[in-house]
């Protein structure tokens, strides 16, 4: 096909294959193709046999050359693609937003943060952005059951490492004589009773629909058990209060649902107590002192913001707007906190950012920048839809974001030392980034020998190019692969089809672990990548990584991506 025709058929295949990741269909490149250049309208035709040649080409290529050879070919696409990208979706307006919001992060401190979390932690953040105010981080310990004392610190340097717009903290722990106070008041105002029935037996009754015999109790014999109760005279489970809701209410859940508990233990590290105010009721009281206009939370609070609603009722306060966005399905990674701790306890998991769980650590780790996850959650949104996570999705933001800057290195993953015949010394200089030489070069130099990732010398390989180097025959013989020089000439290497690899001077190379979820994958890296440590770098050919720890034993690198 004519070369001019390749160019435009092959850029805005790969312009499609790096947006979504993958092999795009022929059809969707088409119309990219009939949209900017009309004058090929009339050849359409002919044109669908020839996409599918270059989408062959396409397939042939890792995300990473897809992405070079883009920018070798059509910058100006390569370009549009990060335009369009930044804010494909702009989040639905917010009502009664526009003079300002006071919003609400309000994570149980049961271990660190993970993607779940992100969702709700980001979309409320970019609203206090987008609207201006104020955005409380608050702390919801007030189940001493469910409180992990590290958590404490983990939340908080998630949050950091998000960069959230915190403006406030607060403690649920510090705030429980203000509980009491207005737990007094809600009963004053006949909203609540101090129940002490039996579990089994409340529930009986309530399935029944039935008063259990405290609701009918006068408030001030209610007040009075309730001050026997935070004077410690009642064991645990031997009496709750309840909010008085609709016992007629069909859903059982709602009806006279608990807002106050005795525990005996364990003990609370922040906060001596007996009294513990349940969920629905320290939510409520602290949304409204601390003047939460908006709130976005998942669709599991749907039944909670029904209850929520009962209490404000009776203190005569207004509500939040509420939005609930749907349920987010992650595949590939553990998110329960009890799962982890036990793995992490158990040894299965090395910490609590083992690369085999979902938190914002284990993703910190593996080389996923916070903007990406910040992208990755705009993207998703506050749809009620229940979706499930793309990883592919966070990735492709990961990559945008990494790419224009990550050196470039050699890793030679399983390789294999071969002395290369009749080839003269070489010094190879290789840009760390090829599409910005003011980045820097690296400098290889070959001596006769070379490591080889293993895979590439497969039967029926005849020739190869060592990238930045030059051209090697592969012939097979008794004493297995011979590997002879032929010459620098990247034309030849071209026109001869021949796969371009990544190769070390054995002098050179660092030994390097590339830790995957899958497990580790041992070679060989370029001794440039040792003064990368944290950063992300592309081992060419292969993936994106993360350097993560370099000693005298080598490197270790995190796969980030592909
Ligand atoms: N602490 C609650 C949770 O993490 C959030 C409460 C809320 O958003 O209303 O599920």
């Amino acid at each position: 096909m004519e070369g001019d025709l390749h160019r435009i058929l092959l850029s805005f295949a790969l312009q499609n294959a790096v947006r979504h990741g993958s092999v795009p269909q022929a059809g969707a490149v088409m119309g990219a193709v009939m949209s900017r250049h009309p004058e090929l309208r009339p050849r359409a035709k002919e044109l669908s046999g020839l996409i599918r040649e270059t989408l062959s080409e396409v397939q042939a290529l890792s995300p990473e050359e897809r992405m070079d050879r883009l920018r070798e070919i059509a910058p100006d696409l390569l370009e549009d693609l990060s335009k369009t990208r930044e804010h494909i979706k702009e989040l639905p307006a917010l009502e009664g937003a526009e003079q300002g919001v006071v919003m609400r992060f309000a994570p149980n401190p049961s271990g660190p943060l993970h993607l779940g979390h992100a969702r709700a932690a980001v979309l409320n953040d970019e609203y206090v952005k987008r609207y201006g105010g104020r955005y409380i981080l608050r702390i919801e310990d007030t189940d001493p059951k469910r409180v992990d004392t590290d958590a404490y610190r983990m939340v908080q340097e998630d949050i950091e490492w998000l960069g959230l717009g915190i403006t406030d903290i607060v403690y649920q722990s510090d705030r429980f004589d203000l509980y009491y106070d207005l737990g007094r008041q809600l009963i004053s105002l006949g909203g609540a009773y101090v129940c002490t029935c039996e579990n089994e037996q409340f529930k009986e009754l309530k399935l029944k629909k039935t008063a259990c015999p405290c609701r009918a109790l006068s408030v001030e014999e209610n007040l009075e058990l309730f001050d026997k109760m935070l004077a410690g005279e009642f064991y645990e489970g031997a009496a709750s209060v309840r909010v008085k809701t609709d016992l007629a209410h069909p859903d059982p859940a709602m009806r006279d649902f608990p807002a106050f508990r005795i525990l005996n233990s364990p003990p609370h590290p922040r906060k001596e107590a007996l009294v513990y105010p349940l969920m629905n009721f320290s939510v409520t009281v602290d949304d409204h002192l601390l003047g939460v206009t908006h709130v976005i939370r998942g669709k599991d609070h749907i039944a909670n913001t029904r209850r929520q609603r009962f209490i404000f009722e009776y203190f005569g306060w207004t509500p939040p707007v509420y939005r609930h966005y749907g349920r987010m399905g992650i595949e590939g990674v553990v998110l329960s906190t009890s799962q982890m701790r036990e793995g992490i306890r158990a040894g299965v998991y090395q910490g609590w950012d083992d690369i085999r769980l979902g938190t914002l650590r284990a993703l910190a780790r593996r080389g996923i920048t916070k903007d990406a996850v910040r992208q990755a959650m705009l993207d998703i949104g506050s749809g009620e839809t229940d979706i499930s996570f793309s990883w592919d999705n966070l990735y492709a933001r990961n990559r945008e974001l990494v790419d224009p800057v990550a050196h470039r290195y050699f890793f030679v993953p399983r390789a294999v030392l071969f002395s290369i015949r009749e080839a003269p010394p070489h010094t190879a200089h290789a840009l760390l980034h090829p599409g910005d030489p003011t980045q820097g070069q690296r400098t290889l130099h070959f001596t006769g020998e070379a490591l080889l990732p293993e895979a590439e010398l497969a039967p029926g390989v005849k020739m190869l190019r060592l990238k930045d180097l030059f051209n090697i025959g592969v012939e097979w013989t008794t004493e297995g692969r011979v590997l002879t020089y032929k010459g620098d000439s990247l034309a030849d290497a071209r026109s001869e089809k021949a796969p371009i690899i990544q190769w070390l001077p054995p002098e050179e190379a660092v030994p390097c672990t590339l830790v995957t979820q899958e497990g580790e994958q041992k070679g060989y890296c370029e001794p440039g990548a040792a003064m990368e440590e944290g950063k992300v770098v592309q081992f060419e050919r292969t993936c994106f990584a993360r350097i993560d720890t370099v000693s005298r034993e080598g490197i270790i690198a995190y796969f980030t991506h592909k």
